[in-house]
């Protein structure tokens, strides 16, 4: 099993080392407008529930991940504040939208468990995070409403620690830090990247993988 992404010239590529050679990409281009092949994505909707891809279709219903087990296919997840994650093992791979909402509805535990029972294990796991708000870019109104409490322990202030907060989950599940690439970069504070909070712009990037067979 390999990872790959389609060669896209014109285009800023950040390749999410995920210890497989080029396997997963952050896309520094407003996808909205289109790419040039084809994709998997989400109608997105801040919410839990996950796709698992049969075959490539607008999505009506809404969903914040999509798991796929079948290779040559591409997924993403089109960000511009929320943490876009992708995952992969054992011939599986996902796109996971976490913005504060589906974050704390359990995304991404619900994700994995899912991919543990399609065959994935939590060692043999490897995970990418794009771009996000950073903490110190975090403000909330009044977090102690907006949070559950379960997740209190990352509010400091109006701030919320979001990063940590995934990390903690995939942690608890097993996931060993080795196997995790984190891009480590504000999407407010580096002008390079669609920020809504920055600007309230309409633009998104997007965040891919692929599974070759071997
Ligand atoms: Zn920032």
């Amino acid at each position: 099993m390999t990872f790959t992404l389609p060669i896209v010239k014109k285009m800023q590529i950040h390749n999410l080392d995920l210890g497989l050679g080029i396997d997963a990409a952050v896309i520094q281009e407003d996808v909205l407008q289109g790419l040039p092949f084809q994709v998997q994505t989400m109608k997105q909707v801040h919410g839990s529930d996950i796709m698992i891809f049969e075959d490539y279709h607008e999505d009506e219903i809404g969903h914040d991940a999509i798991i796929c087990n079948k290779p040559g296919v591409t997924l993403m997840v089109k960000t511009a504040d929320c943490i876009p994650l992708v995952f992969a093992g054992r011939g599986i791979v996902a796109v996971v939208h976490a913005g504060w909402r589906s974050l704390t509805q359990d995304i991404i535990p619900k994700t994995l468990e899912k991919m543990i029972e399609m065959g994935c294990t939590a060692e043999g796991m490897r995970v990418g995070i794009g771009p996000s708000l950073g903490f110190e870019c975090s403000e909330f109104s009044d977090p102690l409403i907006e949070i559950p409490e379960k997740f209190h322990w990352a509010i400091h202030g109006r701030k919320v620690d979001l990063n940590s907060i995934a990390l903690k989950q995939l942690a608890d599940l097993g996931i060993k830090n080795e196997n995790i690439s984190h891009m480590n970069i504000c999407t407010k504070c580096d002008e390079g990247w669609f920020s809504f909070r920055r600007n309230g712009c309409k633009q998104r990037f997007g965040t891919i993988i692929t599974a070759l067979a071997d």
